[in-house]
């Protein structure tokens, strides 16, 4: 999909603000071009996913170009799956890059020229300092940072130096290339920042051409310069950089000169946003991989059956702030549970299967009922489900000794089943143990479809399944992946971790289940949304993964704000 197609929901904010003021001067003649820039070190989250709605909605919105460009800078950690993950993401999430994808490292030669015009200018020279003996030079946020012996080196001498740099002449951290800016500076970051720094490392796309890369700072901002991006939106931690993002593009004498705007990077309660994070726990084998469903990953989201418009809806939701702030979990589980509540056919499924037996139902006899596959969907249809004597219903449904307001079954109780009849419960079997066997009741000849007659009340409706007819599905009850709102922040994100994340059980379902295919998203009638796994079923007997159950945690807080 192209851009332009994919209009976002989103508010005006203080980004959309700028461009249209930027527009309305006639600033680069109107035009609005902006990349999505991931490091390929890692999947994507919904962190990212704020960033591409972001990137991808405002160029759409202006009838601009939005790029990907992967910024492959680094060749220590970053590898071909993660690029190959990153694509296939921002077209699941409904984006669509402008041209081809682009590279941090197509721009490689230019860049190098880029320092060498810097070098010529007398603002950047190469260092020949330990690591070491750099860091201590730098000073502190309340010291500032001294001079290197090295920073009045000649042109000539700082040229030579380079190409023989490039040329592979050096050894690994011989010497650096600094911008020349001021050890005085009250910012960091222009303390003389290293621009490139020799790494024989082969590269996952340019092999082993180069033996120096540039560091983050000069390559995106040239990289933007380069490519005529006119509004680099980045996460607030960038602020500080902007100062140097845009003396790299003045001196070096760019001529298109792009213009960065920072943002509040998402935060969400129950989660961590950090590669690095993530990585440990794929590496430690917490969870099967980056796709595991309790990941905050696109790909984990994906397996989970979030489906990609509640993921846009959840951001243009978030908005788009300048502040820093944690989204609450229970968000994100809202658009997720609208979106499918909107969109996914409902089925009968039981996950703790007790049996009930018919007692006036004849043992031979089907009865088909017709379902309707989604109320908020009439195209969606209806479908048939056989009745018998003998059902499966879930094993919470039946309580011996009820409480007055028990609307579901237990001795001289009557209630609904779905779609069906009305039953009364008229006894039940245990065994030694103790252990709840089987549930009986009689039906209402008079009730069918589920209406009672009289026009009485009955208040509770159960889900079931005919034994005869139903499929076993494996069914993988997800949840948070940490138990505390700011994992890891007492140090150790393992002890954070929910020891009931996820729990198998073995379920029974209509038969209408084993037609679905890997993604298909359904909701199991009163237990909540559900997706093929796309990865562990097989034809006819799917494995399904639970999205979300259907109690609206965020219903509860939004409550809980307006008071
Ligand atoms: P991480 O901290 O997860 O490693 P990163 O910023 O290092 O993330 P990049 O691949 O460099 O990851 O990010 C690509 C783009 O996505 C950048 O523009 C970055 O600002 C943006 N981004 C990353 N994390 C978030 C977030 N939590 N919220 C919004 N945007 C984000
Ligand atoms: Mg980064």
């Amino acid at each position: 999909m192209s851009p332009a197609a994919r209009k976002s929901g989103a508010a005006p904010d203080f980004i959309r603000g700028i461009i249209a003021g930027d527009r309305a001067r006639g600033r680069h003649d109107g035009r609005v071009g902006t990349r999505f820039p991931p490091e390929p070190n890692g999947f994507l989250h919904i962190g990212h996913a704020k960033s591409i709605v972001l990137n991808f909605g405002v160029a759409a919105e202006n009838g601009g170009t939005c790029f990907l460009r992967y910024d492959d800078t680094n060749p220590a950690k970053e590898e071909q799956l993660y690029v190959d993950a990153i694509a296939r993401d921002v077209e699941w999430l409904g984006y669509r890059w402008s041209g081809r994808r682009r590279f941090a490292s197509d721009h490689f030669e230019r860049l190098y020229e880029f320092a060498e015009t810097l070098i010529r200018r007398g603002k950047a020279y190469v260092d020949s300092l330990s690591a070491e003996e750099m860091r201590a030079l730098r000073g502190t946020l309340e010291t500032p940072g001294t001079e290197s012996p090295w920073r009045d080196r000649s042109v000539e001498e700082n040229l030579d130096l380079f190409r023989r740099m490039r040329a592979g002449e050096f050894a690994d951290g011989a010497h650096v290339l600094r911008a020349r800016i001021d050890m005085r500076s009250p910012n960091l970051n222009l303390r003389d920042p290293t621009l490139y720094r020799i790494r024989r490392l082969r590269h996952h796309r340019t092999g082993d051409d180069w033996c120096i890369y540039p560091m983050y700072d000069f390559a995106h901002a040239l990289s933007d310069a380069i490519e005529g991006i006119t509004h680099s939106l980045c996460t607030l931690e960038f602020e500080d950089h902007r100062p140097l993002y845009d003396w790299c593009v003045r001196e070096s004498r760019a001529e298109f000169v792009p213009r960065q705007i920072e943002f509040a990077r998402l935060n969400v309660s129950y989660t961590v946003l950090s590669k690095r994070r993530l990585l440990r726990l794929v590496e430690e084998g917490v969870v099967s991989g980056w796709d595991d469903p309790r990941m905050p990953t696109i790909a984990g989201l994906r397996r989970r059956g979030a489906p990609p418009a509640a993921i846009r809806a959840f951001c243009d939701r978030v908005g788009v702030a300048k502040r820093d702030s944690t989204v609450d979990v229970a968000l994100l589980e809202y658009a997720i549970r609208e979106e499918l509540n909107r969109t996914s056919r409902r089925f009968l499924g039981v996950l703790d299967p007790v049996r009930l037996v018919v007692e006036n139902f004849p043992e031979d006899r089907v009865e088909t009922f017709t379902a309707v596959n989604n109320p908020e969907d009439p195209g969606a249809g209806t479908r048939e489900i056989p009745f018998t004597r003998e059902l499966f219903i879930e094993r919470g449904d039946f309580l011996e000794e009820a409480p007055r307001k028990w609307f579901r079954l237990s001795p001289g109780r009557e209630v609904r089943l779905r779609a069906a009849w009305l039953v009364t419960c008229t006894g039940f079997t245990k065994d030694a143990d103790g252990r709840l066997t089987e549930v009986r009741c009689r039906l209402d000849p008079a009730s069918r479809g589920g209406s009672a007659p009289d026009g009485r009340r009955v208040r509770g409706t159960l889900h079931w399944v005919s034994a005869r007819h139903a499929v076993p599905v494996e069914v993988r009850l997800y949840d948070r992946l940490f138990r505390t709102e700011d994992p890891g922040r007492d140090g150790d994100l393992f002890a954070d971790l929910n020891p009931d994340s996820m729990t198998t059980v073995r379920g029974q379902a209509e038969p209408a289940v084993r037609d679905l295919g890997p993604g298909d998203r359904i909701q199991f009638e009163r237990l909540g949304y559900f997706v093929c796994d796309p990865v562990d079923s097989v034809a006819g007997q799917p494995v399904l993964n639970r999205t979300v159950t259907l109690r609206d945690a965020w219903a509860r807080i939004r409550k809980r704000q307006r008071r």
